[in-house]
């Protein structure tokens, strides 16, 4: 009978690894870009009277139009442009990709970044392009222009600051990309908190721009709240695809109350960013550490003999992210989290004792 997987499930779909998730029971947890602080006191007390009283015996109000209003003053959407919410930026980007997703139609991205673009691309039954960055993990602009001109990609996504890289493209390499695109263009601004630029100014200019945010880096990850910003001729077809209910009552209502509290936000993204700097000056004095510059709440560092550090970390209950074998130019590489300032010295030191160890010292 043919009513087995092999049977029934797609083969791209079966040839995937699902998208994998570390155990982190009784580890210092710096591998998943999470904010490390919890909600201010006072704040998780108004938190909690709002949850006791939320309507949850009702469907939420898709359109949520108070925390909209409180997302676009918070990000600064400039007036004109309309937004559109997802449960995480992640399923923004499943519904761009279904949305685009003509038969043959492509998805261009460059290589590394955020693995979920050619993961959804995939499940979306797109191709994905990928165009492989520098060395150095800067745009190849002519390398990306010469891409787009074959494949004439439907989408294009470029992660901004770029995640695992960590690092912010040249702003005129980036606009010369957006100018060129031939479909629509999507800058993922997740880390967008800690670095020194944004591309948001760049929507008055172009009309095939979409600007994407998410409160995953900013203390709320759990929540799940991710926006897309841009001219309402594309919003108003995403739309269409949006689930009517994706983003839940306890969500609207807690992310509005904690979107409230912007200094706050802001004071704890201003700590990770001091925290960024030490944790560079740190890694930079270690022999055989080479850092990357990062304008996100992350670190990418090459070692000698990653999987071996990764493991000694590991044993050390630190937990971070192995990115060795992840693509050619992350040959060696690792990725960590900024934490609190005791989580970073946990780090640091179990890193020394871990290199000391590998030296055969
Ligand atoms: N974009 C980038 C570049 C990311 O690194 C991540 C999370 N790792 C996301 C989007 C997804 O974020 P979320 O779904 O939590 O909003």
């Amino acid at each position: 009978m043919a009513n087995s997987p092999k049977d029934i499930i797609r083969d791209d779909i079966r040839a995937l690894a699902a998208y994998h998730v570390q155990d982190a029971a009784g580890m210092v947890k710096l591998d998943a870009m999470e904010n490390p602080y919890p909600l201010p006191p006072a704040l998780a007390a108004e938190v909690a009277a709002l949850v006791a009283s939320a309507p949850v015996n009702r469907y939420p109000d898709p359109r949520s139009p108070a925390l909209k209003a409180r997302l676009r003053e918070a990000m600064q959407i400039p007036a004109g442009m309309d937004i559109v919410l997802g449960n995480g930026s992640d399923e923004l980007i499943q519904m761009l990709a279904l949305a685009v997703a003509k038969p043959g139609a492509a998805i261009l991205g460059v290589e590394p970044s955020f693995v979920m673009f050619r993961m959804i691309a995939t499940f979306c039954g797109l191709r994905y392009v990928g165009v492989p960055l520098k060395a150095d993990f800067s745009l190849d602009t002519e390398a990306v222009l010469a891409a787009m001109a074959h494949e004439q990609p439907a989408l294009t996504f470029l992660a901004y600051p770029n995640n695992p890289t960590g690092n912010l493209f040249d702003a005129e390499a980036l606009e010369r990309v957006v100018a060129a695109a031939p479909g629509l263009v999507v800058v993922d601004e997740a880390y967008t908190a800690f670095a020194s630029r944004s591309f948001l100014p760049a929507l008055a200019t172009y009309p095939h721009l979409l600007i994407m945010r998410t409160l995953s880096k900013l203390g709320l990850a759990g929540l799940r709240l991710g926006l897309l910003a841009g001219r309402a001729e594309w919003t108003q077809e995403l739309e269409k695809v949006r689930l009517p209910y994706n983003v839940n009552v306890l969500t609207q209502l807690v992310a509005e109350k904690v979107l409230s509290q912007a200094p706050a936000l802001a004071a704890q993204a201003r700590t990770l960013v001091a925290e960024r700097a030490r944790l560079t000056a740190s890694l930079a004095t270690m022999p055989g550490v080479t850092v990357f510059p990062s304008d996100a709440n992350f670190l990418l560092f090459r070692v000698p003999q990653a999987k071996r550090v990764f493991e000694g970390l590991k044993a050390r209950r630190v937990l971070i992210k192995n990115l060795d074998g992840a693509h050619p130019l992350l040959a060696d590489c690792l990725r960590v989290t900024v934490g609190t300032p005791q989580e970073n010295d946990a780090f640091t030191g179990a890193l020394r004792q871990t290199l000391t160890e590998s030296n055969g010292n």
